[in-house]
């Protein structure tokens, strides 16, 4: 089984659905093994999007994701990756497949409810930058 690194962001624990985020993922078979929230500075949240920092909305994304706590969770199962972002759905609402959680959740391509991460490799890397070993069994 594999494991990737979900982050239920601040315009949706703002709106309180992290219950009805989790229902989704646990509908699709993932199984939440790791779960905590956080309030991230922006320093935190711009070390988390490096990848990220020469684009346009870098500062903007920074921002928002210190805006409110958020709940960092690790997801397993079959095919984690692939799976969560397809119940995810696309990065932009208005593109986002119905029934998918930023079909249903997300209120702008910036404010998009959830992230996920997008390959084995950062998989690893996103799950080692907030969760320690202990912390996952
Ligand atoms: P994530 O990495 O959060 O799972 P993603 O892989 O679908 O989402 P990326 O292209 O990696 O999308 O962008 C990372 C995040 O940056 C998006 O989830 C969104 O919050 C924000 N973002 C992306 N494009 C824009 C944009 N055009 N304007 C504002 N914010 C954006
Ligand atoms: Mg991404």
């Amino acid at each position: 089984t594999e494991r990737t690194l979900s982050i239920i962001k601040p315009d949706a624990t703002r709106r309180n659905l992290t219950g009805k985020i989790n229902a989704k993922f646990e509908e699709a078979g993932l199984r939440i093994i790791a779960q905590k929230r956080i309030h991230l500075t922006k320093a935190q949240a711009g070390k988390f999007y490096e990848v990220h920092k020469e684009r346009p909305f870098y500062d903007e994304l920074c921002e928002f994701m210190a805006s409110a706590p958020v709940v960092v969770q690790v997801l397993e199962g079959e095919g984690a990756i692939v799976k969560n972002r397809e119940v995810m759905g696309a990065t932009n609402p208005a593109d986002a497949a119905p029934g998918t959680i930023r079909a249903e959740f997300a209120q702008s391509v910036g404010e998009n409810s959830v992230h996920g991460s997008d390959a084995p490799e950062t998989a690893a890397a996103e799950i080692a930058f907030y969760f320690s070993g202990l912390e996952l069994v």
